[in-house]
C-alpha cells in the first residue's frame, strides 16, 4: 500500500518535505497499539523554514481580498465534506473516539470553515462617533500577521480549525503544530486539503513533532505574531510565563475542573443521564468534561444509584464496534496519571470505589468514586478521563462555595426550578453554565469571530491646529 502525501513530512511553502533533522516518529491507532502512519519530528529549524514562509506569505494573501480568500475556504470546507468518511474513521483510530465523536470533530470542522468565509466577507468594520463635529471617525479589522497555533489531541481537527478559518479568513497566514499523538486527523490531512485546494505557497504550513521541541520552538519564535495555545494548563503557564518576558501576543485555551451540580429538587434521572454525557463522553477527554459531581444530600443516595447503574451498562471497545460507548484512552501516560495520580491517591484518602476503577490496556472502565472530599485529586484536579467524583453537601451555598474557587471552564445545574437554576447559574465562576444540560453543542457557530485587531483611522476636514484642545476654549476634555 502506497502512503499518502505527506506521510512523515511537514508541509512548508506549498510543498511536503522531509524534516531537516530527519527524526519521524509512529502515529498509532489507539484500539490496537498498530502503526498507521508517520509523522515528521520537527525542530526549531523546520519551524523557522514554516514562519519564514508565511511571513513572505501574509501580505500577498491579505491584499488578495476578501471574497478571494473566502472561496478557497469554502473549497476548503468542500475538500472534507468530499472526504468526510475517511476522515471520520481517521479520527477514530488515531483519537480513539467512537463514531459520534468524530462526527463531531469533522462536521464542527466543515460549519468552521463556512461560518469563516461569511464572516471574512462580512463588515470590514464600524464607523464610531466622531469626538467632535467635523470630524470622521472608523475603525476596521486589519490582520494580526502570522499566528502560531499549538492543539492537543482530543479534538485535533475542530480545535486546530477553530483558530486556522478565522485566522486564515481574516488575512493571517498560519503555521499549525498538532499534538504528536494526532499528527495526521489534527493536521497532515489539513495539509493535503490545502495542497488540494490551491491554497497559494506560504498562507498555510503545517509542521508536526514533540512538544518540547517544534511546540517550544514555535512559541518561542520572534516572527510569530500571535501564539494560540489549546492544551493543559501547565504548558499554558510556561508559554505565559517566557512571553510575559518580552510581550509576546499569546492566546490561551486551557483546562480546568469543572463542576456538575444537582440540588435537592433535581429530576435525578435526568442529572444522571447529562452526566454519562459529561463526564463519560469520548472517555472524559475533553475540556469540558465534568471534573466534579457536587450533590445536595436530599438527592445524593438517588444520583449515586442512578449514575451508578448507567455507568455499569456503558460498553468499552473498539471506537470502529458501532457497540461501543467509550473507546480506549489516548496514551499509557494518559492512563497511569489518571489510575496513579487521580484514583489512588483519592482511595487512599478514603474516597469509595462504587464502579469501575479497572483497566485492560488502554481501556478504562467508567468509575465512580463516593465520598469525594476537597482535599482529594478526584476533586481538585482536571480528571481527563471517565471517573465521575461525587462530593455530598447539605445546602445550595455549600454546593456554591466549593464549585467557586477552582480553574474552570463550563458547569451544569440540575434543579426543577428553572429561576433558582438561573439564580445559582449565575454565580458560578466558570465561563459557561448550564442548567439542567451538559455540553454545549454550539460548536463552530459561536467561536470568536477572528483574529484582527482593531484599526483606529482618524480623517478630518481642515488641518489640525496643534494642540488640539485648545480649540475647547473651556479645557473641558
Ligand atoms: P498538552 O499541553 O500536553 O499539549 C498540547 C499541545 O502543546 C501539543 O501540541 C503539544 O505537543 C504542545 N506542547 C507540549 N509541550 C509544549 C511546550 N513546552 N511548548 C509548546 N508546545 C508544547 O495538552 P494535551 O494533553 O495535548 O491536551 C489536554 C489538555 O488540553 C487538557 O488540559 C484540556 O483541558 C486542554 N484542552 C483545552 C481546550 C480548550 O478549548 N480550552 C480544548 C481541548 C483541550
Amino acid at each position: 500500500m502506497t502512503s499518502p502525501a505527506g506521510d512523515g513530512q511537514h508541509y512548508i511553502n506549498a510543498t511536503f518535505r522531509d524534516p531537516l533533522g530527519g527524526r519521524t516518529g509512529p502515529v498509532l491507532e489507539k484500539a490496537t497499539g498498530a502503526r498507521i502512519g508517520t509523522y515528521a519530528r520537527g525542530d526549531a529549524a523546520d519551524v523557522d523554514l514554516a514562519v519564514r514562509a508565511a511571513r513572505a506569505a501574509q501580505p500577498g494573501w491579505a491584499a488578495l481580498g476578501a471574497p478571494e480568500r473566502a472561496a478557497y475556504l469554502r473549497r476548503f470546507g468542500n475538500y472534507l465534506e468530499t472526504h468526510y468518511e475517511d476522515l471520520v474513521r481517521q479520527s477514530m483510530r488515531e483519537t480513539g473516539g467512537v463514531r459520534a465523536k468524530a462526527e463531531d470533530e469533522v462536521g464542527a470542522s466543515v460549519r468552521q470553515l463556512q461560518i469563516s468565509a461569511v464572516q471574512a466577507t462580512d463588515s470590514a468594520g464600524e464607523l464610531l462617533q466622531p469626538y467632535k463635529t467635523g470630524k470622521l471617525s472608523m475603525s476596521r479589522a486589519v490582520p494580526l500577521g502570522v499566528l502560531g497555533i499549538i492543539t492537543p489531541w482530543n479534538y485535533p481537527m475542530n480545535l486546530a480549525m477553530r483558530a486556522v478559518a478565522p485566522g486564515l479568513a481574516f488575512g493571517n497566514t498560519v503555521v499549525l503544530k498538532p499534538a504528536e499523538l494526532t499528527p495526521v486527523i489534527g493536521g497532515q490531512v489539513l495539509a493535503r486539503a490545502a495542497a488540494a485546494v490551491g491554497l497559494p505557497p506560504g498562507v498555510f504550513n503545517v509542521v508536526t513533532g514533540d512538544g518540547h521541541d517544534a511546540g517550544h520552538a514555535l512559541a518561542e519564535h520572534r516572527g510569530v505574531d500571535l501564539l494560540d495555545f489549546t492544551g493543559s494548563r501547565a504548558v499554558g503557564l510556561a508559554i505565559a510565563a517566557s512571553a510575559a518576558t518580552d510581550l509576546r501576543n499569546v492566546r490561551l485555551e486551557l483546562g480546568g475542573s469543572n463542576a456538575f451540580v444537582v440540588l435537592d429538587d433535581a429530576d435525578v434521572d435526568l442529572a444522571a443521564s447529562s452526566a454519562m454525557v459529561a463526564s463519560l463522553e469520548f472517555q472524559g477527554q475533553t475540556c469540558i468534561s465534568a471534573s466534579r459531581h457536587i450533590v445536595q444530600r436530599a438527592v445524593a443516595e438517588r444520583y449515586l444509584d442512578a449514575v451508578t447503574r448507567r455507568a455499569e451498562a456503558l460498553v468499552v471497545g473498539d471506537p470502529l464496534d458501532p457497540a461501543s460507548d467509550l473507546g480506549p484512552l489516548i496514551s499509557e501516560a494518559q492512563r497511569d496519571r489518571l489510575h496513579r495520580e487521580i484514583v489512588e491517591p483519592s482511595m487512599a484518602m478514603g474516597a469509595k470505589l462504587v464502579t469501575g476503577g479497572t483497566y485492560d490496556g488502554l481501556y478504562y472502565r467508567p468509575t465512580v468514586l463516593s465520598g469525594v472530599t476537597p482535599d482529594m485529586p478526584a476533586f481538585r484536579d482536571e480528571i481527563f478521563g471517565p471517573i465521575i467524583p461525587i462530593t455530598v453537601v447539605d445546602t445550595q451555598e455549600e454546593a456554591i462555595e466549593l464549585v467557586n474557587g477552582y480553574p474552570m471552564l463550563m458547569d451544569s445545574v440540575f434543579t426543577a426550578d428553572l429561576v433558582r437554576g438561573l439564580a445559582v447559574a449565575e454565580r458560578l465562576q466558570a465561563g459557561e453554565v448550564h442548567v439542567n444540560d451538559a455540553h454545549a453543542r454550539h460548536g463552530a457557530e459561536n467561536q470568536m469571530p477572528g483574529f484582527t485587531r482593531r484599526q483606529w483611522i482618524g480623517l478630518q476636514r481642515e488641518p489640525l491646529t496643534l494642540p488640539d484642545w485648545t480649540a475647547d476654549p473651556a479645557g473641558r476634555r
